[in-house]
C-alpha cells in the first residue's frame, strides 16, 4: 500500500467514545472532518457528547461485554458511516483493590470489559473495515500493562493481555491492510482516573505520589492520547502495526 495514498480515517468507531480519551478522540476526528459513531452504555453521557459534538456524531448505546448488542451497534454505526476505516476500542473499567478482596464477579467483570470487550468490537468491525479496503485498529490499553501497578491485579492483567490481543491480531489482518496498535496512556485527568485518588484518605497526597511515577511529572490532557491514537490511525503510521506506544510521560522507564 502507498502511504501517500492511504487516506486519513473518515469513519471511526469509537467504543467508551462518551468520556475522557474516547471522548477527545471523538472530539479532534470530528474537528478533523471525520464522522464518529460512539458505542458506550452510559445513556446521558452519550447524549450530552453527541449533543456538543452534532450531526457528525451517532450515539449507539452498547454494553463492549454484550456480544449480540455488540454487533448490532456495530452493525447500524457502519450503516449510518458509509463503512468504517478506523476503530478506537477506549471503553475500560478500573478496579483498584488488592487480589484477596476481589471477587470472582469483579475478576470476570475487569476481563469482560478491557478484553473480551475490545476483542468483540474488533470481530464485528473487521468485515466492515475489509469491505473499506483496509484501515485501522487502536486499543486503549495502559501504562499498567506495561509495568504492574499495586492493588490492580485484574486490571493489569487486562490491560497486559488486551496488548498481546492486539499484536496476534496484527497478524491475522495484516494482508488485509488493517493495522492494530494498541496506545497505553499513563496518567490521563478523566472521570477514571480522578477514582484512583479522590477516595484516598489524603487525595492530595496520593495525587502527588501519583506525579511521582512519570518522568514528566505531570497528569496529562485527553487530547494528548487522542493526538497518538489519531496518528496511529491515519496515513502517518501506514507502516506501523502490532506495536504498543506508551503515552505515559515517561513511567514505563522511569
Ligand atoms: P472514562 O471513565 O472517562 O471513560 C470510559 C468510558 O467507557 C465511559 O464513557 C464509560 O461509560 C465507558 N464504558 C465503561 N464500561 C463500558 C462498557 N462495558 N461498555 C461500554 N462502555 C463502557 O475513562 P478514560 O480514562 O477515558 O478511560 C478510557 C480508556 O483508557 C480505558 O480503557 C482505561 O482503562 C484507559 N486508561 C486510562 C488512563 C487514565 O489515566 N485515565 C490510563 C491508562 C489507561
Amino acid at each position: 500500500m502507498n502511504a501517500a495514498a492511504t487516506p486519513a480515517p473518515r469513519h471511526l468507531i469509537v467504543s467508551g467514545g462518551a468520556s475522557g480519551i474516547g471522548l477527545a478522540v471523538a472530539r479532534m476526528a470530528v474537528a478533523r472532518g471525520a464522522r464518529v459513531a460512539l458505542l458506550d452504555r452510559d445513556t446521558a453521557a452519550l447524549a450530552d457528547a453527541v449533543r456538543r459534538l452534532g450531526e457528525a456524531a451517532l450515539a449507539l448505546e452498547c454494553d463492549v461485554s454484550d456480544a449480540p448488542a455488540v454487533r448490532t451497534a456495530v452493525d447500524r454505526a457502519a450503516q449510518w458511516l458509509g463503512g468504517v476505516d478506523a476503530l478506537v476500542n477506549s471503553a475500560g473499567i478500573d478496579a483498584l483493590k488488592s487480589l484477596e478482596a476481589t471477587s470472582d464477579e469483579e475478576w470476570a467483570r475487569v476481563l469482560a470489559v478491557n478484553l473480551t470487550g475490545p476483542m468483540l468490537v474488533c470481530r464485528a468491525a473487521l468485515p466492515h473495515l475489509r469491505a473499506a479496503g483496509g484501515g485501522s485498529i487502536v486499543n486503549i490499553a495502559s501504562g499498567a500493562g506495561l509495568r504492574p501497578l499495586p492493588n490492580r491485579t485484574a486490571y493489569c492483567a487486562s490491560k497486559a493481555a488486551v496488548i498481546m490481543f492486539g499484536k496476534s491480531l496484527a497478524i491475522e489482518t495484516a494482508a488485509d491492510g488493517i493495522r492494530v496498535n494498541a496506545v497505553c496512556p499513563g496518567a490521563i485527568d478523566t472521570p477514571l482516573f480522578r477514582t484512583s485518588y479522590e477516595n484516598a484518605d489524603d487525595p492530595e497526597r496520593a495525587l502527588a505520589e501519583i506525579r511521582e511515577r512519570y518522568a514528566l511529572g505531570r497528569i496529562a490532557a485527553p487530547e494528548e492520547v487522542a493526538e497518538a491514537v489519531l496518528y496511529l490511525s491515519g496515513p502517518g503510521a501506514s507502516y506501523i502495526t502490532g506495536t504498543a506506544l506508551a503515552v505515559d510521560g515517561g513511567r514505563t522507564f522511569h
